[in-house]
């Protein structure tokens, strides 16, 4: 188990007064800081028969509770992840796909699983020491399940530890937010993450991190796909003088078919960071995954408002629910350029 760099303060600052542990903990904050990784680490250390003796906190790796845990063996921990969508862990942390439309069901925590914390959690402990419980992506345990989890949480029992993990936590039951303390994570800043990710063999760190929202994991994901190239492409082609919305959707097709590892969801994304960009500078004056590009996103948002860019941005995350499985390609592209040239000539969409 290991910490990123920029998570170490919030480490220290949480095993500062051991003996005050939460008994349960939310992990919040954006994609791609690690939280998960935070969290296994976290209930790797509650779970170390010789933690105690470990420097700086962490788990030894070496005990038997460690080489159990690391096998996925270890009777008190429990991880929970919605079972029957295996795009969803990569949604609760590293990843920046738009999430699928869902099935009733798909892709959710649901109360069985929960369910059947009970008996892990008030049966004893099987190595007489603490009980963990992970679950990630928090947001996504339906609302029997949160409710289920809510009644355990009234009354754990001592030595068990719930940590939950969520980049959309403003989703979660009030009263399950009321019943954990928050440790929000941040995103670190611009140099230490470029050490990170320079650390870890990307090249052009800076214009990764900057287009991935500085999230470094997200950053060297799209570094490890290739997938600079293709996002560059894409820019190239929004900053080009905007035609009709038939044109643009055509180009937006072939670049599609070019470019491995760029499929629709990520060319949502992009369009969608790109309006967000265009309509940061119109409100704000700066923007926060384009500053290379800042002259061609001011010239092309020279006839839109940005209330009108907001309308759009907004309209994007709408039909980017749909963007993994559309029904028709074709007119989901040009559906989406009309939406985009319309917010770019009229100052509303
Ligand atoms: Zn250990």
């Amino acid at each position: 188990m290991t910490l990123f760099d920029w998570q170490k303060p919030l480490w220290q600052r949480l095993l500062a007064d051991r003996e005050k542990l939460p008994h349960a903990l939310l992990l919040a904050g954006p994609e791609g800081l690690g939280k998960l990784a935070f969290g296994r680490s976290l209930a790797a250390r509650l779970l170390c028969e010789q933690a105690p003796q470990v420097p700086g906190g962490m788990a030894c790796g070496k005990c038997s509770a460690c080489i159990w845990l690391a096998s996925g063996n270890h009777p008190d921990f429990r991880l929970i992840q919605p079972e029957d969508d295996d795009e969803a862990e990569a949604a609760g942390d590293g990843a920046s796909l738009p999430a699928a439309p869902r099935k009733p069901g798909q892709g959710q925590i649901r109360v069985d699983q929960i369910r059947s914390l009970e008996d892990f959690v008030f049966v004893g402990s099987h190595r007489h020491g603490n009980r963990v419980v992970l679950i990630a992506p928090a947001e996504l345990m339906n609302p029997a399940g949160a409710n289920c989890l809510l009644k355990i949480l009234e009354e754990p029992p001592s030595g068990v530890y719930f940590i939950l993990v969520s980049s959309h936590w403003r989703r979660l039951l009030p009263t399950v937010l009321s019943r954990c303390r928050s440790l929000v994570f941040g995103r670190p800043d611009q140099d230490a993450a470029e050490r990170w990710l320079a650390g870890q063999g990307v090249s052009a760190a800076a214009e990764l991190l900057q287009l991935a929202g500085g999230a470094p994991l997200i950053a060297a994901d799209w570094a490890e796909q290739g997938r600079l190239d293709a996002y560059r492409k894409v820019i190239a082609a929004l900053a080009e003088k905007p035609v009709d919305p038939v044109a643009m959707a055509a180009k937006w097709a072939a670049l599609l078919k070019a470019e491995q590892g760029f499929a629709l969801p990520q060319l949502v994304e992009a369009v969608q960071k790109w309006v967000f960009d265009m309509a940061m500078l119109k409100i704000a004056g700066h923007c926060r995954y384009h500053e290379a590009w800042r002259g061609q996103l001011e010239q092309l948002a020279a006839a839109a408002s940005g209330t009108g860019l907001m309308a759009c941005y907004n309209d994007l995350l709408r039909i980017r629910a749909v963007a993994r499985h559309p029904l028709n390609t074709q007119l989901f592209l040009e559906d989406m350029a009309a939406r985009y040239l319309r917010a770019l000539t009229t100052g509303r969409s």
